[in-house]
């Protein structure tokens, strides 16, 4: 790649965290900063380490996420840090003289009720999902940060658009968790407890296109190299299937063998949001990671991480 030095913001996330892997099979520098270090919501602080490191290259992978009930719970998060980091990063790496830059958003920017597959073009077509609105609303004006920046001073800043994602490091907490790894952590502890029942939030009906991080990853130094043009690209698995279909197949996966109930008084979210990523797909990219692979690679990295959690509180008692 024909970049010494990439800032990675926001590489102890489950997205960031898998950039780093990836490219770390690549001969780069990549440079990162902690927020003990570096708060990315700190104009100064993102001005003086730009002008500092003067990085070739800048990944935005720095957000704050979560589930459908964190969205709704943390409104001024969602939307507040969000803006604050796109526009601190994006503006301070224009002024270091930043050339390129990757912007990491969403799926949920399109409209609630967009034409399935959803492809780039219906960005701002229709109302939003309330549910994750405060969250849609910062990554549409990230990919309209990169756009800006692109036409009035040629910066060659793009935006990618994953679905949704699950992986090594995911967030396991049942509050603010999203929906994969949630199911992962309720059908283990279900089992170990040998409970009868699991209970999934909503009717079950929704669709969800899920695709493991690392293909994210992949998908993110491939853009890097091949695409530079203004505007949103998705990037996702290619199929959806419903939440109910997806909590059977964990269920398998966990090899929990007791039954399924759904809790109609947590919301369902958007119906569908299947996104068309024929654009990248024509650009020679393609994910390869199984779906029922991913979901095993997922809780196999839960099971080690619990450990060590238990074999530190175990510690901590002592
Ligand atoms: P979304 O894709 O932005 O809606 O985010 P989520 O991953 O949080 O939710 C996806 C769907 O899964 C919604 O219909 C949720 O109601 C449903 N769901 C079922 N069980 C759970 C759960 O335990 N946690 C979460 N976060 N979602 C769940």
């Amino acid at each position: 790649m024909n970049a010494s030095r990439i800032f990675l913001a926001g590489h102890r996330g489950m997205v960031g965290a898998a950039i780093q892997r990836r490219l770390a099979r690549e001969n780069v520098d990549v440079l990162t900063a902690g927020h003990e270090t570096l708060d990315l919501r700190e104009q100064a602080d993102v001005r003086a380490y730009m002008e500092r490191e003067r990085p070739d290259v800048v990944v935005l992978a720095a957000a704050k996420v979560g589930g459908i009930l964190a969205n709704d719970s943390f409104p001024a998060d969602f939307l507040g840090d969000n803006l604050a980091i796109e526009l601190n990063i994006i503006h301070e790496a224009h002024r270091a003289g930043v050339e390129r830059l990757v912007f990491l958003g969403s799926s949920c920017i399109y409209p609630k009720f967009a034409a399935q597959p959803i492809r780039e073009e219906a960005l701002l077509t229709g109302a939003l999902e309330p549910t994750n609105e405060w969250y849609a609303i910062a990554k549409i004006a990230g990919i309209k940060l990169c756009q800006a920046y692109r036409r009035q001073y040629g910066r060659h800043y793009i935006s990618l658009m994953p679905c949704n994602l699950y992986g090594p490091n995911d967030n396991f907490d049942l509050a603010t968790s999203h929906v994969l790894p949630a199911l992962i952590r309720k059908f283990h502890e279900a089992k170990q407890d040998r409970k009868s029942e699991v209970v999934v939030w909503g009717s079950g009906t929704p669709r969800r296109e899920f695709m493991h991080v690392d293909d994210l990853a992949d998908a993110t130094v491939f853009l890097m190299r091949h695409y530079d043009e203004d505007g949103p690209i998705n990037c996702g698995a290619g199929f959806d299937l419903s939440i109910g279909e997806l909590a059977e197949k964990i269920r398998r996966i966990v090899e929990f063998e007791g039954r399924i109930v759904f809790d109609a008084t947590k919301p369902d979210g958007t119906p569908r949001k299947l996104m068309d990523s024929s654009r990248i797909v024509a650009q020679g990219w393609k994910p390869k990671i199984d779906l029922d692979e991913g979901i095993a690679d997922a809780y196999r990295w839960f099971l080690e991480h619990q450990a060590e959690e238990h074999s530190r509180t175990r510690a901590m008692r002592r």
